[in-house]
């Protein structure tokens, strides 16, 4: 698991929600792990820190649970599924704050600068 990155906590959370072919799998792994991590922080109710994420375009509550079953299937992960405790927040959460979205163009402009591997992967998959 490639989770090194994100020491500092809860500061970084990103989905990058693009198809699995066109992210390396260190990204994908990564993406796995936030997916947790941004579980354990709506079980926290750390509206402030989710709110952030949503406003900055980094998370969609709406995909978090087929996102995840997507990447565990892909990298062949046996982790529990994520908590059934995030179902009963999840239901409440539009009275709180929006869901959030991903521009998956800003995923590839992003990914493509910091990461070579994934340069050459969304490279190919956009002909
Ligand atoms: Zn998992
Ligand atoms: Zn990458």
């Amino acid at each position: 698991m490639s989770r090194v990155q994100h020491q500092e906590g809860y500061a970084v959370t990103r989905m990058w929600l693009l198809p699995v072919g066109e992210v390396c799998d260190k990204h994908l792994y990564g993406e796995h792990g936030e997916l947790h991590q941004l579980v354990g922080m709506i079980e926290a109710e750390m509206w402030p820190q989710i709110g952030g994420q949503i406003a900055a375009g980094n998370v969609d509550l709406t995909e978090i649970v087929d996102r995840h079953s997507e990447l565990e299937e892909y990298l062949d992960l046996d982790s529990p599924l994520l908590s059934v405790g995030i179902a009963g927040p999840l239901d409440n959460l539009d009275s709180i704050m929006p869901k959030g979205g991903i521009d998956l163009e800003r995923s590839r402009r992003d990914l493509k600068e910091r990461c070579p591997d994934c340069r050459e992967l969304i490279k190919e998959a956009q002909g």
